[in-house]
């Protein structure tokens, strides 16, 4: 039989073979952990410290409290249940008062391993039951064990989870593994950032750091292994998007859109009916620059709802056909592409263009004419929907694609449409959902970003308004005098998946009480759902948009992009129920005209902290990017539109994305101070610093885990 001896493990030493862990152990933390090696584990932190100094008595637990340390005695225990659904209660002690303790699981071990008449240091987290405080499946220890042991009052703990535990690898056993590794390989561990990186941004080293941030030994170490820690996860962030973007600006792969002909002036000079705002002008610009070097375009371009986005991707389009090249624009709903269509084609009357519509109810017959003449180069310009992508869709020479709300799509799509032409097509993402500045560097980092910051010039800011339910008739009042005034008014539903049914339920009921409140013939409405056809749906779009009804009840099919200058009023039903930006999505549809519009929010009267904090913003500001401040510290990054389809790893280790701003800036100018003296990443002090870039992001034995 083999023998090793001697045997050091390395960071990069498979987990099974550390100390304590095996075969059995290293299946569980792969797969319920993401932990596959020494490496992996040390950067499986804490989510929490606790106070090793305080302790709790009895009488002072209540089902508030976070996890709490007790010292007692167990007084009774008792297993109950069938045999294999067993449990075990006992009774726990000290001078002030008793409390039941639980275990679902592991019963005869953990019986086995208790004993009456000893102290023990509770550790667990109170909650209640029958009006009884109790807490289930606590860790005890024995006192002297535990006064032997202690050598820092902030203890780490661990989250696992429940095959973890039943396991027994719950955050005792995650403490100790972690003791042990670090002992194990703490020479082992090499600096990866560059000595004037850590100089520079005041960073203690990856040892201290890794040391401090599972055993600290005090507040203020801990804050600077958590500081240390963030910057590094950040800063191989940014340098993995910021090497990409100089990659690809230095290949000199792009199309040259060299000059602005008959198709871009004739527009100028005899259609654009207004004129551009400077936003619009400035953007228009960079886009030209881009579009007029050597490399490929890929730019994001932020812009509040009605902005006017549309015109400066229609512009570009032109420039791209001045120079022989097709175009496409992809929307993500069919409603939206169809929008696109009718103002596009109105915005380009008389100029010899060739348009054309592909989504997913393009009938058969026509998808192959279709294809056909892109093929040929007849059709100049094509919009559409995700039927864009497919393989059989095929250009004569695609130069530009256009995507709007980019944050519907995911970097796939985009990654498809950029092989539809022998070098990459010029690539414009729009979005109306402005994301902060610090997640848009790090979800959009490789996109060159511009942004309109100006509304066309004659709008009035929307009014918000919050009702309560018991508001309702005064609402109806406000609707009849609007609709006598000539302005058209939607009211919108909420859609949530998990309650489909009642929603569509909601609906139909609001639906029947507007129709009874504001019958025929004088007062025509619409409605729209999901659920409707899709012709039918275009019929009662149309029916709103040429101003042949009054009142448009919907589900958020209506969210993205549609445009009816006339509808001034925009109802929200149980906003108390939507997010942030999809409430000011659905505002952004009203404020197109010149009259004065408004955005009513009805909810009922128990809000959330978080409700209030949503409505009382949305009645605050018309900003965008304020909303999206306030919205991205109240949900977190993992769950702002778009981020899930980043493909950027979001669900960051230890930083976070929404509180560490200061901490991105930074990062980012670190990467870029590398990247700056040395381009490649090929120097050689460098070479710790490429390893970890290459680790973090070889995605390799992650998708093992998958496949
Ligand atoms: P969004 O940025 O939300 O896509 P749109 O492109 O739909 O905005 O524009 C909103 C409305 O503003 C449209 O009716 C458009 O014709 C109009 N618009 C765009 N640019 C200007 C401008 N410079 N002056 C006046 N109106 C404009
Ligand atoms: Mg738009």
């Amino acid at each position: 039989m083999l023998q090793i001896y001697n045997f050091m493990p390395n960071l990069n030493t498979d987990i099974k073979f550390l100390t304590g862990v095996g075969e059995k152990r290293a299946d569980l933390l792969n797969a319920e952990l993401d932990i596959y090696t020494i490496e992996d584990l040390l950067y499986y932190f804490p989510f929490k410290y606790i106070d090793k100094t305080k302790f709790y008595k009895i009488d002072e637990l209540t089902a508030e409290l976070p996890y709490v340390q007790v010292i007692g005695k167990l007084v009774g225990m008792k297993t109950e249940g069938a045999k294999y659904k067993q449990r075990l209660t006992a009774t726990f002690a000290d001078e002030t008062g008793y409390i039941e303790l639980l275990w679902f699981k592991g019963v005869k071990w953990i019986k086995s391993s208790l004993k009456a008449d000893t102290e023990y240091v509770l550790y667990g987290k109170p909650s209640i039951y029958s009006n009884k405080i109790n807490i289930v499946h606590p860790d005890l220890e024995k006192l002297d064990d535990y006064k032997s042991k202690i050598n820092s009052s902030l203890e780490p703990a661990y989250n696992t989870s429940e095959k973890l535990k039943t396991s027994f690898l719950n955050t005792n056993v995650l403490r100790k593994l972690l003791q042990t590794a670090l002992k194990q390989t703490y020479n082992d561990i090499a600096e990866p950032l560059p000595f004037e990186i850590i100089k520079k941004y005041n960073l203690i080293s990856l040892k201290d750091a890794l040391v401090n941030i599972h055993f600290p030994k005090n507040n203020t170490i801990l804050s600077k292994a958590e500081y240390r820690l963030k910057f590094e996860e950040l800063f191989f962030i940014q340098l993995n998007i910021i090497q990409k973007k100089l990659y690809r600006n230095n290949k000199q792969n792009g199309y040259v859109f060299s000059k602005v002909g008959d198709y871009f002036n004739g527009f100028y000079k005899n259609n654009l009916p207004f004129e551009l705002t400077g936003a619009q002008k400035k953007v228009l610009k960079e886009i030209r620059k881009d579009l007029g070097s050597k490399t490929q375009m890929n730019r994001l371009l932020q812009g509040d709802v009605g902005s006017g986005k549309t015109l400066v991707a229609l512009m570009s389009v032109l420039i791209a056909l001045d120079n022989g090249f097709q175009a496409c624009l992809m929307a993500p709903t069919e409603i939206l592409a169809n929008q696109h269509l009718e103002t596009v084609q109105d915005f380009l009357k008389g100029l010899d263009i060739n348009i054309a519509l592909l989504t997913g109810s393009t009938k058969k017959k026509d998808r192959i004419k279709l294809h056909n003449e892109l093929e040929s180069g007849d059709i100049h310009l094509l919009i559409g929907t995700h039927a864009l992508i497919e393989d059989v869709v095929k250009f004569k020479n695609l130069g530009l694609v256009i995507i709007d709300e980019q944050h519907r799509f995911g970097v796939a799509q985009r990654a498809k449409l950029w092989n539809k032409n022998i070098n990459p097509p010029h690539v414009l993402v729009m979005t109306a959902t402005p994301i902060p500045r610090t997640l848009a560097m790090t979800l959009y980092g490789d996109l060159e970003v511009s942004v309109i910051d100006e509304l066309p010039p004659g709008r009035k800011p929307i009014k918000t308004l919050h009702f309560f339910d018991n508001k309702r008739h005064k609402l109806i009042e406000f609707i009849r005098k609007q609709i006598v005034e000539g302005r058209q008014i939607y009211i919108v539903y909420p859609l949530i998946k998990e309650s489909e049914k009642l929603d569509y339920k909601d609906l139909e009921d609001g639906y029947d009480t507007i129709t009874r409140e504001f019958p025929l013939p004088k007062y025509k409405v619409s409605i729209v759902h999901g659920k409707m056809k899709a012709a039918n749906k275009e019929i009662e779009m149309q029916n709103f948009a040429k101003g042949r009804t009054n009142i448009m009840v919907a589900t958020t099919v209506i969210e993205v992009g549609v445009n009816v200058p006339n509808a001034s009023v925009m109802i929200i039903e149980s906003s108390e129920r939507f997010g942030l930006s999809q409430l000011h999505q659905l505002r952004g549809r009203v404020g197109r005209g010149a009259e004065q519009s408004y955005c009513v929010l009805m909810s009922g009267y128990k809000l959330s902290q978080e409700a209030k904090k949503r409505l009382g913003t949305m009645v605050k500001t018309n900003d965008g990017f304020e909303i999206s401040e306030v919205d991205l510290k109240l949900r977190g990054p993992g769950d702002i539109d778009g981020t899930q389809q980043s493909g950027i790893p979001i669900n960051l280790k230890i930083a976070n994305l929404a509180k560490d701003n200061q901490i991105v800036l930074l990062a980012r100018e670190a990467a870029q101070s590398v990247l700056d003296h040395d381009i490649k990443l090929e120097k050689p002090e460098n070479r710790p610093m490429v390893n970890k870039l290459k680790s973090i992001f070889d995605l390799k034995k992650k998708w093992s885990k998958i496949s």
